[in-house]
């Protein structure tokens, strides 16, 4: 992935900080449950969906891979205790979203 701009290299740097693991691998068919990406603590590691990746334009695929970390990267600050876990699973899913979409438009 060479099409990393400095808004979407905000996501790779804390992975790196965190020690995350990234890895692009195939997670299996694109539908609509389709799985974009997965956290996995015992990495720790992010895995994206290279099937999603491959789809996209080029120039699309940088902003997909920073917002698919900064939304596993929510994940693994759950699990860290960082940030609340809340017990609803779709507040979750939002919450890490909203995570994901702050880290590519801070400034
Ligand atoms: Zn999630």
């Amino acid at each position: 992935m060479t099409d990393v701009n400095e808004h979407d290299g905000r996501a790779w740097r804390l992975a790196r900080e965190y020690g995350v693991r990234i890895e692009i691998a195939d997670l299996g068919e694109w539908g609509p449950g389709e799985l974009r990406s997965e956290y996995d603590p015992s990495g720790p590691a992010i895995r994206i969906n290279r099937r999603v990746v491959e789809r996209l334009a080029p120039g699309e695929r940088g902003a997909f891979i920073a917002h698919a970390l900064g939304h596993e990267l929510h994940h693994h600050r759950e699990r860290l205790g960082e940030v609340e876990r809340r017990s609803d699973r779709a507040a979750r899913e939002r919450a890490a979203d909203d995570f994901a979409r702050a880290l590519m438009e801070r400034v």
